[in-house]
């Protein structure tokens, strides 16, 4: 069924981009709508909605950030486009 996808190569170095290679390949495959995350600042736990591919390949093209905002604190969060992983 995965025959066609290029292997993934986790290393120390590459481990971000081999996440975020991974989570590409199963938003190819499956539905993979909801994120959660815990709040860098205030350390709520968010289910939201994942940015869309388009503003995901936008941000790592231009090398920026996800943006995103924090329900509780209304502090605005980066998140690495890779990972999702909010960034401090
Ligand atoms: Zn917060």
């Amino acid at each position: 069924m995965i025959h066609h996808l290029q292997p993934i190569v986790f290393s120390p170095e590459a481990y971000e981009d081999a996440l975020g290679k991974l989570i590409q390949n199963l938003r190819e495959l499956t539905r993979l709508d909801w994120l959660k995350i815990k709040r860098p600042y205030c350390g709520e736990e968010m289910t939201q909605y994942i940015s869309p591919q388009e503003e995901v390949e936008r941000a790592l093209l231009a090398g920026t950030h996800l943006e995103t905002r924090c329900n509780y604190c209304q502090k605005n969060i980066h998140m690495d486009p890779r990972t999702f992983r909010p960034m401090l």
